[in-house]
């Protein structure tokens, strides 16, 4: 699995997609998470990758072309290796849920080309011929897409083969359950008998009713 991750923070993805699992996933080729600073596509002098809504209202919008610049340089590159699954996202308030069922879907492509926007949102036109879907991480707005990004490339890594070093992580029994270490008893709050028994048919009846 392969993010290309289009943003105007890169370091912001790269801090946390080089730390702990995912670090190590990347060191292992299990995944790869690569950044690519719009700004380099960005337009005139200045690169600029902004400008006023038309229609007029509070804050700048994020253009159409440096994205599609960079969507364009992303796609050459990836598909010159022929039958990559290939999908481009775009994070946006607007967008369908992400959820767990999601991250499934899609960690059965090959490379995800995320689009993170900022100020007042992205160009329209973005969403209509550029992305292939809208993601929302949920029903609050963020400054930008980097957070959701993020999220979706843990989510998604983590189903990817290899990358957490065994077939089965807590989610594959029933999406979550609660869990517990040492000590035993933390003053009068203490670990429920049924998990300390060795018993582990009933230690997985008791994760399924939890
Ligand atoms: N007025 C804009 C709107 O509702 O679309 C808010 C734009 S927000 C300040 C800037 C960017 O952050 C968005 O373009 C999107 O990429 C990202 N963003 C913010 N909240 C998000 C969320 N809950 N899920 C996904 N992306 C989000």
């Amino acid at each position: 699995m392969r993010f290309h991750v289009i943003t105007l923070l890169p370091k912001t993805i790269e801090e946390y997609a080089n730390s702990s699992i995912l670090g190590r996933a990347q060191k292992s080729k299990k995944i790869s998470v690569k950044t690519y600073d719009l700004r380099k596509w960005g337009m005139g002098k200045y690169k600029k990758v902004d400008d006023r809504p038309f229609g007029g209202g509070p804050g700048m919008v994020m253009a159409v072309k440096p994205i599609y610049d960079a969507v364009s340089r992303i796609q050459n590159t990836v598909y010159r290796i022929p039958k990559r699954k290939t999908r481009v996202i775009l994070f946006s308030t607007r967008g369908k849920l992400f959820t767990q069922k999601e991250a499934k879907r899609l960690a059965k492509y090959d490379d995800l080309i995320l689009i993170c926007g900022r100020y007042e949102g992205v160009d329209e036109r973005v969403a209509k011929h550029i992305a292939d879907e809208e993601l929302s991480i949920g029903e609050y707005v963020l400054t930008g897409g980097e957070m959701p990004a993020l999220a979706a490339i843990d989510a998604v890594s983590r189903l990817t083969p290899g990358v957490l070093g065994k077939n089965e992580s807590l989610e594959d029994i029933k999406g979550s359950y609660p869990v517990y270490t040492r000590p035993e008893k933390f003053g009068r709050w203490r670990v429920p008998k049924t998990l300390l028994s060795g018993h582990h048919k009933n230690i997985d009846k008791w994760r399924r009713v939890e």
